[in-house]
């Protein structure tokens, strides 16, 4: 391999901003037939980083054309009051999209809550059935950041078939989803966890290797097979020595891992902002496909 076929950076701010153009095409699309594409957020107590969240989504939201509804309850909420807040939404012909900003209150059960999420206006696909058809195979509502990984790993050109993916990581939300989508794509893969021995020999074989952990530093250059894919979910807060302030950090040494990856991901600027346009292309998804059930 020539030294320009390495150390290529995967830009997830370009890869985002193609599908965000495309979703401003089609809710003007659906506006042309008469329909609004809305997403329902729910926010449960005074929580900063989630109304930052929340108020960077609306914006994002306003710029493809989706109309944005953020619906706040109190920090003393109980669940019963969340859960019939739901039921409302579900029921609710003009709600197509709802998402649940975490962490809700404690004593709440996080899981019951996403559960009882209609499985149609599941855009991040928290609700254990959509998860069920995304190992079927079936329509469903993917989890966003699993989407991404796809996305990041399918605009490097790369066919999946018969290539050896090492998937580090395997939380419900993140790591399984994303190692289902690659089966599906009828790549190798293999999952391993914080229990997995010498992970470091697995990923020396790999084609591709994803990282989904939260540790900065876990991937470095010399586990890195010349020429893979390094996609890295990572994001952890982090203290930087040189400048005294705090900073995001991924999972990959990006020094060590620039100079013999064929492609790689940076944080932050990688996987995150394809995170948030998959989003909104569920949100969109879930209104087209209301419409055309209610033909
Ligand atoms: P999690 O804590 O639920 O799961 C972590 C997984 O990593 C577990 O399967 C665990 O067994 C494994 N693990 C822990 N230490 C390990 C080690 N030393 N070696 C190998 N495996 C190890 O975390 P999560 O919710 O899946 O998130 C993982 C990371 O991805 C976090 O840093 C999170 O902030 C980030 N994240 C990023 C995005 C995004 O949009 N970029 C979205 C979600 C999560």
């Amino acid at each position: 391999m020539s030294v320009s076929e390495t150390g290529r950076i995967l830009d997830g701010r370009a890869v985002a901003a193609k599908v965000m153009e495309s979703l401003v095409q089609r809710t003007a699309a659906l506006r042309d037939t008469g329909h609004q594409a809305s997403l329902d957020a729910l926010i449960v107590g005074a929580n900063q980083s989630g109304s930052v969240y929340a108020a960077n989504q609306a914006k994002m939201c306003a710029e493809v054309g989706i109309e944005y509804r953020l619906h706040e309850l109190p920090e003393a909420s109980t669940q019963e009051d969340i859960l019939a807040l739901i039921d409302r939404l579900n029921a609710d012909d003009q709600v197509t999209a709802i998402m649940l900003h975490l962490p809700l209150p404690q004593g709440v059960g996080t899981e019951l809550v996403q559960s009882r999420i209609d499985v149609s206006k599941d855009v991040e696909g928290v609700n254990p059935a959509n998860i069920g058809n995304v190992l079927y195979g079936r329509r469903s509502l993917v989890p966003c950041t699993a989407l991404a990984t796809m996305t990041l790993i399918e605009s490097t050109g790369i066919d999946l078939p018969g290539k050896l993916v090492v998937c580090i990581g395997a939380s419900n939300i993140v790591g399984k989803p994303v190692a289902v989508l690659l089966m599906r794509a009828e790549a190798t893969v293999v999952s391993t966890n914080i229990h997995t021995p010498d992970i470091a020999a697995h990923c020396r074989q790999a084609d591709v290797i994803v990282s989904a952990v939260g540790k900065p530093g876990l991937i470095h250059g010399d586990m890195v097979r010349p020429g893979a894919v390094v996609i890295d979910v990572g994001i952890t807060r982090v203290m930087d020595s040189e400048t005294g302030r705090k900073r995001t950090a991924g999972d990959v040494d990006f020094e060590s891992v620039q100079t013999v990856a064929g492609w790689l991901t940076p944080v932050p600027g990688g996987v995150g902002p394809v995170t948030v346009a998959m989003l909104l292309r569920n949100t969109v998804d879930a209104a087209e496909r209301r419409i055309s059930s209610t033909r």
